[in-house]
């Protein structure tokens, strides 16, 4: 699942689609397939909404892309397990794995297009005004940025207070705590700070609570970095080694712990 870093790099790719007028927006129908990732309005008044407008803005807040227009309206994106977004520019061609996947294309008069694409068709888009992003779930209600000079130790702590007798895992992961982490990072943020992910926050020591702060800021720093710079985050992350492999720090195999529909990795040996 897209996590900070990685809607970071969706943020750059929109980037490049600001003040370019739009000609159409075509919601994929792919056969066989449910279309399903607009939300809250007709492909036909998307479409209708969007003609002749621009983006004048793209933000992130945790792990939502925020397109504006320049009618002060707002195309707010959330790319759940698989989708992302890719930029065509002129007079290039869709790759095909691109093209497969594609569920909603903005146009534009220069003919380039801003893709979002979606392997699992779960990723969501929501056309909203200033006054209705309470209609996207979640959005309003979304903890603090972490690496913004907003997210002290001292404000890590009294969240840490509020998750109480939870697990670490689950604390980490809940966005109305902290914005923009999940599945991925979390398990390398406590791996890095040696704490199991299955720990009661209660149970933290200073020391530890410390340890999983500055993780945070400096796992989801050089994510977002190895993002900006193009390259592959994955090379760098715990997780992704999967269960049956070993902890590259002391040898141990890893373990997994079932969490809903996704698995917690770490090293039975040096996280307590
Ligand atoms: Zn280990």
């Amino acid at each position: 699942m897209p996590e900070l870093p990685d809607v970071e790099g969706f943020k750059q790719i929109a980037s490049q689609s600001l003040k370019q007028k739009i000609s159409t927006v075509v919601v994929v129908a792919h056969p066989g397939e449910k279309v399903r990732t607009v939300q809250n309005i007709s492909p036909e008044k998307l479409k209708q909404a969007c003609e002749g407008l621009f983006f004048t803005d793209v933000k992130r807040r945790g792990k939502f892309l925020i397109l504006k227009l320049s009618s002060n309206d707002h195309l707010v994106f959330h790319f759940m397990l698989t989708g992302y977004l890719y930029y065509l520019p002129t007079g290039q061609v869709v790759p095909p794995e691109v093209a497969a996947n594609s569920r909603v294309v903005f146009l534009f008069t220069t003919s380039s297009q801003l893709i979002m694409a979606d392997r699992r068709n779960l990723g969501k888009l929501f056309f909203v005004n200033d006054a209705q992003f309470n209609v996207v779930p979640l959005l309003n209600d979304i903890g603090t940025e972490p690496l913004s000079p907003e997210f002290t130790f001292s404000l890590f702590k009294r969240l840490a207070a509020k998750a109480g007798a939870r697990k670490v895992k689950d604390f980490l992961v809940d966005q109305r705590f902290i914005a923009g982490i999940g599945n991925i990072y979390s398990d390398q943020i406590m791996w890095q700070a040696h704490v199991r992910p299955d720990r009661e926050v209660a149970s933290l020591s200073e020391e530890e609570l410390k340890l999983i702060y500055q993780n945070i800021k400096k796992e989801l720093q050089l994510g977002l970095e190895t993002v900006l710079k193009g390259k592959e985050p994955e090379a760098n992350l715990l997780t992704v080694r999967r269960k049956g492999l070993h902890c590259p720090r002391c040898t141990t195999p890893l373990a997994a712990i079932k969490r809903g529909a996704t698995h917690s990795y770490f090293c039975p040996q040096c996280q307590k």
